[in-house]
């Protein structure tokens, strides 16, 4: 038996599907270990908006915590709070393991809060199992290159998860779902920081971490119209569009578009790697990817060794003909 705690981190609006995927992980070990509870903190201006996916997705209990501290708008830095807000559902809730998605938000926090609940913490691991007055878990280190086998002791272990290390599945049986309000009052001049501005990276682009189908762009695509190739396949496929670093050196895509050790890490169902060669660094970001489709005029490329299928060849005659062919598919609707 165990009573397992997870966050759902709100991001535009929506609950992250990392957090759906923790809370699906979380779910799944319940079922397994028999008698086990699965709760949800939630933090948020409005908490209320998301409880009825966190139902669908199997959350038996919810800790609430409301405070406009967490609104998109605020001038505060979000990690003070939500450090406290957490630590103060822990102490609530009293969980065995908490589960929390390894966002950048719980990246910043994640050592405080160990600290806050005196509790040791596994960073982001790519799967875990519930032991009793246990955790194991396994991380990938040195840039996915060994998985390294750690356990930590304790009540409560904090995990954070990767993402794309398990699916987010909505419960077949939703049961009911009690919510309890967890008291918060949070003084914005502790923060001892305001938050000036919030620049956005680009506006209208798909997020790299939250979609389903990756076409990420290599130095390989070399100019302009190779950026048109790319841009265009994405539209198609409504896709969001990722680079290695060599594709940002040669300035083509954004800094925010990196993926790999340094940029972000992906996992969508699909991930089409264009004109990328396949280095470590970068495939340390996309490796969780369920299928992946290489196209590269090297038929040695190291990044066939990671690709599901691959197409050797020039990119700028295959991505006319792929996207072509898309093309005649969905207008013959087959
Ligand atoms: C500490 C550190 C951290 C790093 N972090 C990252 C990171 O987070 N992300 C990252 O991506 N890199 C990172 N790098 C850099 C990484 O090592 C590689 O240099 C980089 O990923 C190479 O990018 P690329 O594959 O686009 O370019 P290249 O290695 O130059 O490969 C280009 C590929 O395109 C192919 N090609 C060329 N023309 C065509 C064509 N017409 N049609 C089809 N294929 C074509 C070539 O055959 C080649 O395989 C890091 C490096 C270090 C040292």
């Amino acid at each position: 038996m165990a009573r397992l705690l997870t966050f759902a981190e709100i991001r535009a609006g929506r609950i992250t599907r990392l957090s759906l995927e923790a809370l699906s992980r979380c779910r799944e070990i319940a079922r397994q270990r028999r008698g086990s509870t699965v709760a949800v903190a939630i933090v948020s201006d409005n908490p209320l908006a998301h409880f009825e996916e966190l139902a669908r997705y199997g959350a038996e209990e919810v800790f609430a915590v409301t405070d406009t501290v967490f609104a998109s708008a605020t001038r505060t830095p979000r990690s003070a709070p939500l450090t406290a807000a957490l630590a103060g559902v822990i102490k609530q809730a009293v969980p065995d393991v908490v589960v929390l998605p390894s966002e950048e938000s719980v990246k910043e926090i994640l050592g405080a809060l160990a600290i806050r609940v005196f509790a040791p913490a596994l960073p982001d691991v790519s799967g875990f199992d519930v032991l009793d007055g246990a955790v194991k878990a396994q991380r990938p280190v040195f840039t996915a290159g060994f998985m390294a086998h750690v356990r930590a002791e304790g009540a409560p272990v904090l995990v954070s998860l990767r993402a794309g290390s398990y699916a987010a599945c909505q419960n077949p049986e939703p049961s009911s779902m009690r919510i309890r309000n967890v008291p918060f009052a949070f003084d914005e001049k502790v923060a001892g920081k305001t938050l000036r501005k919030v620049v956005k990276a680009a506006s209208g682009r798909i997020d790299l971490s939250e979609t389903s189908v990756v076409v990420a762009a290599g130095r390989g695509v070399r100019d302009e119209k190779g950026k048109r190739l790319i841009e265009e396949l994405a539209a198609l496929l409504g896709a969001a569009v990722g680079a290695s670093r060599g594709a940002i050196e040669a300035g083509l895509f954004p800094p925010s578009s990196l993926i790999g050790q340094t940029g972000k890490t992906v996992s969508p169902d699909v991930y089409i790697a264009v004109g990328i060669s396949g280095a470590l660094q970068h495939v340390a970001g996309m490796s969780g990817s369920r299928t992946v489709i290489a196209i590269n005029k090297d038929a040695d490329a190291p990044v066939f060794r990671h690709a599901t299928y691959g197409i050797a060849g020039d990119l700028y005659e295959v991505l006319p003909a792929f996207t072509e062919a898309l093309k005649q598919k969905a207008s013959t609707g087959d």
